[in-house]
């Protein structure tokens, strides 16, 4: 891999105990972040911090999530080898990554081209099945639908109606959805039926957010 040095490596396994210390139990999800390099995805003024449980800006005013907050959302989606994921929300292309990782096929989509075109490009030094899209998260993808699980990675107004379409029966969705000043409630959708779904809360997490039609790109 990439410029991976035995010091990144020294301090992921930190950070992996981090995040188990602080709740985090599917092991899968633990190895990935222990074997994903996410210095490389972070601007080189910020690699001193890449080990740290920390979000961090990547540009056009978006962050990489906080590594606790990318294994709590994969957790909750109990993500399976072959699962298709749609993700809202490409920025870094790290959390695309995780789901890789642990053998999902990723569809992931951002809204500000300039990450999108940057991150594209990025992930193909990485052997994993992730295709990257240029549009509206609050339309999901229908062409590639139904998918096993879809995460959104932004604080969303409100759980669009297009995305729980797209998600299989048995499927998950985990939503950070607005609830005040900032803050969202990370909720988990489980689809039962064609007509059902079932609702769980998760606490409470803070999110840049998701941005609407008129984005400014
Ligand atoms: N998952 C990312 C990672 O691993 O680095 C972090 C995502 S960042 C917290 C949220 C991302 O959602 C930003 O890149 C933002 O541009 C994107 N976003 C916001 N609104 C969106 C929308 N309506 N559709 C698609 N992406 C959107």
């Amino acid at each position: 891999m990439l410029n991976d040095t035995y010091k990144h490596r020294g301090l992921r396994k930190k950070l992996v105990e981090t995040i188990r210390a602080k709740g985090i139990k599917d092991k899968a999800v633990l190895q990935a972040i222990n074997a994903i390099p996410r210095h490389l995805f972070l601007d080189s003024s910020f690699l001193e911090f890449a080990y740290q449980d920390q979000a961090f800006p990547i540009g056009s005013g978006q962050t990489i999530s906080q590594p606790y907050t990318v294994a709590f959302q994969t957790e909750i989606l109990e993500i399976k080898p072959g699962d298709t994921v749609l993700e809202v929300g490409t920025g870094s292309g790290y959390q695309a990554c995780v789901f890789g990782e642990m053998g999902a096929k990723v569809f992931t989509i951002e809204r500000q081209k300039k990450l999108f075109d940057k991150t594209k490009k990025f992930l193909t030094q990485f052997n994993y099945r992730i295709k990257v899209f240029y549009g509206d998260g609050y339309k999901g993808l229908p062409a590639f639908s139904p998918f096993d699980k879809i995460i959104v990675t932004a604080g969303a107004p409100f759980i669009p109606e297009e995305l729980l379409k797209q998600l299989k029966i048995g499927g998950r969705l985990v939503i950070p959805v607005d609830i005040d000043s900032g803050l969202q409630e990370m909720t988990c959708i489980r689809r039962i039926s064609e007509n059902d779904y079932e609702k769980r809360l998760h606490g409470q997490f803070r999110f840049v957010p998701m941005l609407g039609k008129k984005a400014n790109d």
